[in-house]
């Protein structure tokens, strides 16, 4: 098969990148290594938090507007509580002029909705794995584990954190596990969340309460290890009294909804995400600290940038040249820095156990809470 672009990986950020693509004249195969994805009974406990500048992205793809909307929440305003049980810090919608800061989404619905779009837009392969890659002067040629070739002019890594394309395609890149796991689970809450974002930096994590339609919400708890491994084996009862003493009944009772799950937590950077012929996107090219919230919204920039560098090329450009692909990475570079710095400084800033340093986190939090500049500024940024 010979296309102009291969995608490797049909995540939420491979699949977004092919819909904006198709169009564009450009011809398209993606690789996805898993089944479509199913509707499971209930409520999906992977839930992300959109930006609504990304929020518009989706919805100029028509993803946005395919999911079901009761399934969707807006989130009107979010708390962050320090660690001395007195310091805080809040962000609305209203004082930053919006109507909205994020909204609250299932990752099942949106990767259905995306993958609905994609399959009468592109060619997708699946389930398919790549086995070999040659990377010649004018193509990438892919080998699949069904027996299929693929020479496409520009090949895109959207395949995640474990990326076989980074790996394959020789980039070089720095993994640091974090040591700690990202336990999700579901609840209903006896009292209203009135679409508030709740998130508490403790001595043993980060943990986050992300509001869902309904009296729902759903939690990441960003924890060490053994911490997390004690939670995952707690009968449910006991899970759910953790969690609702850790929020400080906040919520009043919590009720389990989804079973928890475990996310291993690492920092992974790479020193250049385009090669000729090559780019990353998505966690294949970056992968921060979840207490941002950031990871997916980092990946659905990258699409967007990458497909409006593809789409103003010269008429009949050559997708895969070097120096386009320079100018997707150089659009990038600033975002992802400023979101690893970011990420990765309050990871260890909350992580350290020195007095001296707890004074000076929480500090931080109430001086950013009294300057509503910064804080507009950091929201302005947060929802772009
Ligand atoms: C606990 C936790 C909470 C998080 N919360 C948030 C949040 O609130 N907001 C947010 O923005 N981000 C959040 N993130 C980050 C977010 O999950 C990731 O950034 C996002 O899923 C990355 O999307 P992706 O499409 O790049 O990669 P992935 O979602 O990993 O998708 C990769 C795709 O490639 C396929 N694939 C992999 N290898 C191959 C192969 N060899 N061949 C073919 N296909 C392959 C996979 O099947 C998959 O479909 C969170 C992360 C964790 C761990």
């Amino acid at each position: 098969m010979n296309v102009d672009v291969a995608i490797v990986g049909a995540g939420l950020v491979g699949a977004s990148l092919a819909c904006s693509l198709a169009g564009t004249g450009l011809s398209l195969a993606v690789v996805e290594g898993a089944a479509p994805p199913e509707r499971a009974p209930g409520w999906d406990a992977r839930i992300y938090a959109l930006s609504p500048g990304n929020v518009a992205f989706l919805d100029s793809l028509g993803a946005w507007g395919a999911m079901d909307p009761a399934r969707i929440c807006p989130v009107r305003a979010m708390r962050i509580f320090g660690d001395d049980g007195r310091s805080q810090m809040e962000f609305s919608a209203y004082d930053a002029g919006v109507a909205e800061l994020a909204w609250n989404v299932e990752s099942g619905e949106l990767q259905r909705a995306l993958w609905s779009l994609l399959q009468s837009r592109s060619n997708l392969v699946y389930p398919a794995r790549p086995v070999s890659l040659d990377v010649g002067a004018d193509a990438a040629t892919l080998r699949t584990d069904n027996g299929l070739s693929i020479c496409a002019r520009l090949l895109v890594g959207a395949d995640g954190a474990n990326s076989w394309v980074r790996r394959e395609g020789g980039f070089d890149s720095q993994a640091r596990p974090y040591g700690q796991k990202g336990v999700v689970a579901n609840f209903a809450c006896e009292l209203p969340h009135r679409g508030v974002a709740l998130q508490w930096f403790r001595a043993d994590g980060v943990l986050a309460y992300l509001p869902l339609p309904g009296e729902r919400i759903s939690i990441v708890w960003s924890t060490d290890d053994a911490h997390a491994t004690e939670l995952m084996a707690m009968p449910p009862s006991e899970f759910c009294e953790q969690v609702t003493a850790a929020g400080a009944g906040t919520l009043g009772r919590l009720e389990l909804l989804t079973p928890p799950a475990a996310f291993p937590l690492a920092h992974i950077a790479v020193s250049n995400v385009v090669k000729p012929r090559v780019a990353l996107i998505g966690d294949a090219a970056h992968v921060v600290h979840p207490l941002a919230g950031q990871g997916v919204n980092l990946g659905f920039g990258d699409a967007r940038a990458l497909a409006g560098v593809l789409r103003d090329r010269a008429p009949h450009g050559d997708p895969g040249d070097f120096s386009l692909l320079r100018r997707y990475e150089r659009a990038r570079a600033e975002d992802v820095l400023a979101m690893r710095l970011v990420t990765d400084g309050l990871q260890r800033l909350f992580h350290a156990r020195q007095p001296w340093v707890a004074r000076l986190r929480n500090l931080g939090l109430n001086l950013t809470d009294a300057i509503p500049v910064i804080k507009t500024l950091l929201a302005r940024r947060a929802m772009a």
